[in-house]
């Protein structure tokens, strides 16, 4: 009887193995953690369990949907409220702008476009509407900032695009390939001749509804939903191990050969690339995957993934995210939406974005009570330059906690009480955070081509190698999850 082996719990390796168990494969699943969910993490917070990492899923595509309703949990789907976020930029705060990609405005003439840009930029950016895209034709590899800047200007980019890429997507629009942050973008721009009428195009195009959604509970419930199927899944049911670190692939293949369960045939890698690369080096070799860096300096605190990410491919500067229950009355009426994006170099602000959780989600409203909200703040830009005493990734739990009061009361241009902050917590993730930089990609294409070929002889003890997980498919569960089945879909074919 052969068996699959996955190293790492998180969204990837648990879908694997969902769909392995499912056809009766025998599975056996280890993680470093003593929880399984990787970035799809949970913390309590004045008794309420909230999501620690991930809070939703895009609704682009079925994927994660479906996948839910497996796990019995379709009636669990929650959409955000519509109240949109805002935009706070070193002179204004204002709502977003409520139909763009990315920052990235579908019409630039629009009322709140014209509030944050001022008309004269505004006014520059409508230029796209009528000037010649010619000079893109044949281009690949195009980042978003270069697009960004020669269709719509200097403004636009800075204003709109960046605090919403550095803020969500922790990256630059300067090496962000604009393909992988907005697929199908570039070439509606081609065909429409703008690439304002691009993102109205590709907005068009998306499913009726949120563009977002999360899970009564939060996203964490899908975790304790896999928790607690993945040991009966199928008629072998999942053999699922915490609390073991895999340092050595050989080791743990021959403690496993020891316990005649069956021979190890595929290993799935579902951690990060550095990672995958380092344990399947262990087992056979591989093209190099590049160059050693250590620029991912921290001190002190508790960080949710794990340490160093020092190997080649590297994971991005990490972000440190604090999450504070106010008893604060004076937020019931949402007055920033669902929460803010800031820009960079904004006086009196250190946070790069907060989500007014309890404002976006209905049931975390109420499980919050009266006058009490939930807020998140996050700290660490890819632009910051480590050792400058920026706040971010690096900082001291005292340090964050210390900004975040500062800045939630700033940030809601409200007076914040020390005394209104009922219970707080920081979280610290790296290695959930690829690096988006420009050849990174390659990289990473070359190391999981690398374990597709490694040589494989399951019957001689050398099982095939896979990869699984945010670093190959792309961040966020919707590129996950799906990436994942096929993985799994792959192993089951063979
Ligand atoms: C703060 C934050 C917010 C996010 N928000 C969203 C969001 O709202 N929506 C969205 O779609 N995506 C979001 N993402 C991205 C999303 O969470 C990730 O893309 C996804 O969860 C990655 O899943 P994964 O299984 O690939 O990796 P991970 O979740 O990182 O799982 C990898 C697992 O492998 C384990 N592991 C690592 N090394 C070893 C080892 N040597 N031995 C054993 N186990 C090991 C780790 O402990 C971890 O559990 C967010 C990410 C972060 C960090």
């Amino acid at each position: 009887m052969s068996r699959t082996l996955i190293v790492g719990g998180g969204i990837a390796g648990l879908t694997a193995a969902w769909d392995l168990a499912g056809a009766d494969r025998a599975v056996t699943l280890v993680e470093s953690a003593d929880r399984l969910g990787g970035a799809v993490g949970v913390h309590h917070l004045a008794g309420l369990a909230v999501d620690a990492g991930a809070e939703a899923f895009a609704t682009r595509s079925t994927a994660v949907p479906r996948l839910v309703e497996e796990l019995g949990l379709q009636s669990a789907i929650v959409e955000p409220r519509p109240d949109g976020a805002w935009l706070r930029l070193p002179d204004v705060a204002a709502p977003m702008p409520p139909t763009g990609i990315l920052g990235i405005p579908a019409d630039p003439h629009g009322e709140e476009v014209v509030r944050l840009i001022g008309a004269e930029a505004a006014a520059l950016a409508a230029q796209d509407l009528t000037a010649d895209v010619a000079a893109w034709r044949g281009r690949e590899g195009v980042t978003l900032g270069e697009v960004v800047r020669d269709r719509m200007g200097e403004a636009v980019l800075e204003r709109l695009v960046t605090p919403i890429v550095s803020g969500v997507h922790s990256a630059r629009a300067d090496d962000l390939d604009l393909e992988t942050a907005a697929p199908g973008l570039f070439a509606a721009m081609l065909r429409e001749g703008s690439l304002a009428r691009a993102v109205a195009a590709v907005k068009a195009q998306a499913p009726a509804g949120s563009a977002v959604q999360s899970l009564h509970g939060g996203l964490n419930t899908l975790i304790a939903a896999f928790a607690e199927q993945l040991p009966r899944r199928g008629a072998r049911g999942v053999d699922v191990r915490l609390g073991r670190r895999v340092d050595s692939l050989p080791v743990l293949l021959t403690e496993l050969a020891e316990e005649d369960a069956g021979p190890v045939t595929d290993v799935v890698l579902a951690v990060d690339a550095p990672t995958a690369a380092r344990l399947a080096g262990g087992l056979v070799e591989l093209p190099d995957a590049g160059e050693h860096d250590g620029d991912d300096g921290r001190t002190g605190g508790r960080q949710a993934d794990g340490d160093d990410g020092r190997d080649a491919p590297r994971a991005g500067r990490g972000v440190a995210l604090v999450s504070m229950v106010l008893d604060a009355p004076e937020l019931d009426g949402r007055p920033r939406g669902t929460g803010m994006l800031v820009a960079p170099s904004t006086p009196g602000v250190a946070a790069k974005a907060m989500t007014h959780a309890s404002a976006k989600w209905e049931w975390l409203d109420a499980a919050c009570g009266p006058g009490r909200h939930l807020v998140r703040l996050s700290y660490g830009r890819v632009t910051d330059v480590p050792g400058s005493g920026v706040l971010g990734f690096a900082s001291s739990d005292e340090e964050l906690l210390a900004a975040a009061a500062v800045d939630v009361g700033a940030l809601f241009d409200r007076s914040i009480a020390a005394e209104q902050i009922l219970d707080a917590d920081v979280v610290r993730w790296q290695k959930a955070l690829p690096r988006s930089a420009a050849g990174q990609a390659g990289q990473i294409e070359r190391l999981r081509a690398g374990l597709r070929e490694a040589p494989a002889d399951p019957a001689a003890g050398l099982p095939r190698l896979h990869a699984a997980g945010s670093w190959f498919a792309g961040t966020g569960l919707a590129r996950v999850v799906p990436d994942a089945r096929a993985v799994a879909g792959e192993i089951l074919a063979t």
